[in-house]
């Protein structure tokens, strides 16, 4: 079968590396990419109606908000990257219809790592303050424990980096994947997320294509 229109959807746990994984797809493909949390920033600008509410009147940003966001920036592109969206089971359900109304096959692409792994991987992160430059105590030491190579500041752990803040997005992820798979089981490609970013790349682009 040879869709006309496609839509991928991008699926993957904090740190799975979902986000290079859809630029890199869209430079080798040229789909357009929507990243949601991009577009949601462009719309949370002082003096829209939206940020109004949600800054002023303390209005949380709930569905209906996201699918307006998105409908905004929709273009309806032959082939496209959806980054971010969906979120929630009702993000999910709402998603797939509006997907179907305009004709798009869809395939969601999994990125499957090793939770472990990747708590590991990022509570060993460590930055420095004064240069930026990142290290990890595990894969990237500096010379000197807990020292910047480059000025000699003192490393610093990212808030994000905690073990306790990592494993509360892992967790709030975790819950909502299985019903996400769930609404789209039969479009699911799944891939090796724990692999080399070459090497994961080149392996959804080619189950896309075979897909396809
Ligand atoms: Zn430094």
């Amino acid at each position: 079968m040879s869709a006309e229109k496609l839509a991928v959807i991008m699926l993957g746990a904090p740190g799975s590396g979902k986000g290079t994984q859809g630029e890199l797809l869209e430079k080798h493909t040229g789909f357009k990419r929507y990243v949601m949390s991009d577009l949601i920033k462009k719309e949370l600008k002082p003096g829209n109606k939206l940020y109004d509410k949600i800054f002023k009147e303390g209005v949380l940003l709930n569905d209906n908000n996201i699918f307006d966001i998105f409908r905004m920036y929709f273009q309806s592109e032959n082939q496209i990257i959806l980054d971010g969206l969906p979120r929630t089971l009702d993000q999910a359900y709402w998603l797939y219809g509006f997907l179907l109304r305009h004709k798009y096959e869809i395939q969601l692409v999994f990125l499957n790592v090793d939770e472990e792994k990747l708590l590991t991987r990022i509570t060993s992160r460590r930055y420095c303050p004064v240069c930026h430059r990142l290290y990890n105590t595990e894969t990237k030491k500096p010379k000197l424990e807990g020292i910047c190579d480059d000025d000699g500041a003192e490393l610093i752990q990212r808030e994000d980096d905690t073990e306790k803040v990592f494993s509360e997005r892992l967790q709030t992820f975790d819950e909502v994947k299985d019903i996400i798979l769930d609404v789209y089981k039969g479009d699911v490609i799944e891939v090796d997320a724990d692999n080399d970013i070459e090497e994961i790349s080149r392996d959804i682009l080619k189950k896309i294509i075979v897909r396809k």
